[in-house]
């Protein structure tokens, strides 16, 4: 093997417990108000509320780890990984700021010109931005490499045509980031030839198309540019060379939090509806589930950790999201068959069958979205030199 795994036994600081208590006093503040509902109620676009992302940015906790310069408040990954932790168990609305914060945000500061950074940064930070992601296209989903939405250049800057698709949040997004094609790949190199752009999504020349879930939300769309400017300042580092950049970009998308709580309201109703004195069979079973996500988040917290200290923990981000995802979309199955015994008409009984039904619906896109199962073992076993 070429790469040993490494996951560093990092536990969260006390800071960490002081900012915990803070989250979550607000969180009750929130709930208490009404503003959102800790089940699944509202849906993915009930979880998009610009008051929400702007309270949540007064409190300083968007872009929380970038330059006071820029808005951010120099706090630490750790941090960062707390404020996530709650805000996705608490199941809040944070759908406008999430992308641009955990990833978009990043990107920017990493690579944008100082126009871009100066211009976008607070208002990420003040949550009053919303970033959609534009890498798939119709013939390339899991092999960005081949994209062939076409930025061409002009005087001043770059005209772009094409298609992406299973754009998240494009139909209320400020800025997308666009992955297009500028030169073609070359023959030593087939990653060769992409760039990376913030788009303003005001632009003449983008049209938004809806494309809707299985739970009949409209969550993502199809985005076709017609001769759509860019102008030069708004390209994201190296033109052609956006292959070098993706790798980071991709171990924040794919580590955190909410890559195996997405269903956790079903393991809160699974413990609520078998009540103090669940039978054998399903404490065992609530048991094992517990366990697991306890180890799931060690190894969360470690791939934070580790971006902490400036590393780059792309395999070990990759097996996050593969045992993650797993573990989240089989969830409602599991808690289905570890509640079959309790009695209908049983207290929560109602509660947990509407929130099942519900993540059942999900479960499916979650091993999918940000990487596929099968490539992400691809990922693992290229970095462990196995192929
Ligand atoms: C809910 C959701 C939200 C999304 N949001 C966004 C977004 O905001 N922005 C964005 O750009 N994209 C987004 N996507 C798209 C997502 O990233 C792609 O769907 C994904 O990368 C797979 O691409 P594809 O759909 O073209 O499938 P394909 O790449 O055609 O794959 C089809 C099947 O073949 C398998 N396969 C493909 N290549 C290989 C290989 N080399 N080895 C083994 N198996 C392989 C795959 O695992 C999969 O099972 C989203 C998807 C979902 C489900």
């Amino acid at each position: 093997m070429d790469t040993e795994l490494t996951f560093d036994p990092i536990r969260l600081p006390p800071e960490c417990d002081r900012l915990r208590a803070e989250v979550r006093a607000f969180l009750k503040e929130e709930m208490d108000a009404g503003t959102f509902s800790p089940n699944v109620g509202g849906g993915i676009d009930g979880a998009f509320s610009p008051d929400f992302s702007r309270k949540v940015g007064q409190r300083g906790w968007i872009g929380m780890t970038w330059p006071r310069k820029y808005g951010g408040q120099e706090r630490s990954f750790l941090e960062r990984y707390v404020v996530t932790e709650e805000f996705r168990v608490a199941n809040a609305p944070v759908r406008l700021h999430f992308v641009a914060d955990r990833q978009s945000g990043p990107v920017i500061l990493k690579y944008g010109s100082e126009r871009v950074k100066a211009g976008i940064l607070p208002r990420i930070c003040r949550g009053e931005v919303c970033f959609a992601i534009g890498m798939s296209e119709p013939n390339s989903g899991s092999d960005l490499f081949a994209a062939s939405t076409r930025a061409s250049r002009i005087d001043g800057g770059w005209l772009v045509n094409g298609t992406k698709v299973w754009t998240s949040s494009a139909h209320h997004a400020d800025y997308l980031i666009g992955l297009f094609r500028t030169s073609p790949p070359t023959k030593e190199n087939r990653r060769h030839g992409l760039t990376q752009f913030v788009v303003d999504m005001k632009t003449s020349g983008i049209a938004v198309n809806p494309i809707y879930q299985m739970t009949g939300q409209h969550d993502f769309n199809e985005v076709v540019f017609q001769d759509a400017f860019m102008p030069d300042d708004h390209v994201l580092g190296e033109v052609d060379g956006a292959w070098k950049q993706a790798t980071s970009e991709l171990a924040y998308e794919r580590s955190g939090p909410e890559r195996f709580l997405e269903t956790y309201y079903v393991l809160t109703e699974l413990v609520r509806v078998l009540g103090d004195k669940p039978d054998t069979r399903a404490a065992e079973g609530l048991g094992r589930l517990v366990a697991q996500v306890h180890a799931l988040r060690r190894m969360s917290v470690s791939v934070a950790g580790m971006l902490h200290a400036g590393k780059e923990p792309v395999v070990e981000a990759a097996i996050v999201k593969d045992v993650g995802t797993l573990w989240e979309q089989r969830l409602p199955h599991k808690a289905r068959d570890l509640a079959a015994f309790v009695e209908e008409g049983a207290a929560n009984r109602a509660t947990f069958e509407e929130v099942n039904a519900y993540a059942t619906l999900v479960a499916p896109k979650l091993t999918i979205q940000g990487g596929t199962t099968e490539i992400l073992r691809g990922i693992i076993a290229r970095g462990l030199g196995l192929r």
